[in-house]
């Protein structure tokens, strides 16, 4: 009996699974030609793994590099990676219960970096929102700057600012949504995206009044089913890639 195949099959179908992430996250308006989703390293905690600089709607399986968590590529050959790439390894380091990271500059998202406003959970699939977003601002430690978090340091001041949460905003630039899965971490970026666009709705009707949004216990709640059934999601999202790709 051939013991090696399954795992060689997993490990093909778990690359297919990131390089069909970044499709997902293109096709529902979270990145465009910019933004990058990755996994921890299925076999070695120590590592993760996402595509090399390429606008992710054009990503395939064999653009996915390996990393340690310094974002240094292990393999010395491999493509030049994003430069923000340092905003995975240094979550992946600070938060040992997270296994996948997308950063995205979704435009329904980036004006809660920059008003005074905090982005509350306007509904049960955002659950996740409940217990607070943290905003990032990159000049609090570093002055002016080109806004990217392109080094360990500035990685580790996002981390640091994104603390226990799922989500972090980052001033004037976009926000990172984290999961303990490729499918929780992504559907939480679609999720953020669409929290917002409902917030913003919900701010006009409103006015200045409170919205009745989920308070933190709900949150707590909500977010188990969103993390079971609410992955269906992910299967008709994944199933479209399939359909366009062939993988
Ligand atoms: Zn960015």
């Amino acid at each position: 009996m051939n013991t090696q195949l399954p795992s060689v099959l997993m490990s093909a179908e778990r690359m297919a699974d990131l390089a069909a992430a970044s499709r997902i996250l293109a096709a529902r308006g979270v990145v465009d030609g910019f933004g990058h989703v990755s996994m921890r390293h299925p076999d070695n905690p120590n590592r993760y793994l996402m595509s090399r600089a390429l606008a992710p709607a054009l990503v395939v399986p064999d653009d996915i590099v390996e990393y340690d968590l310094g974002s240094n590529a292990v393999h010395p050959a491999s493509a030049k990676g994003f430069l923000e790439r340092f905003i995975h390894g240094e979550i992946y380091k600070a938060r040992p219960d997270i296994g996948s990271v997308v950063h995205s500059h979704s435009p329904s998202v980036v004006p809660f970096g920059v008003a005074s406003v905090k982005m509350q959970a306007m509904f049960h699939n955002a659950a996740f929102l409940a217990q607070g977003v943290p905003v990032f601002d990159i000049s609090e430690q570093f002055g002016a700057t080109d806004m990217l978090v392109c080094d360990c340091a500035k990685g580790q001041a996002l981390a640091q600012s994104l603390g226990s949460a799922s989500v972090a905003l980052m001033r004037a630039h976009g926000s990172v949504a984290c999961g303990p899965t490729l499918q929780t971490a992504v559907f939480r970026a679609v999720y953020t995206e669409v929290n917002a666009r409902i917030q913003h709705f919900a701010h006009s009707l409103a006015g200045t009044a409170p919205l009745a949004a989920l308070s933190a216990e709900e949150g707590l709640l909500a977010d188990v089913p969103n993390q079971t059934a609410g992955l269906r999601a992910w299967d008709l999202w994944r199933a479209e890639i399939r359909s366009e790709t062939g993988w």
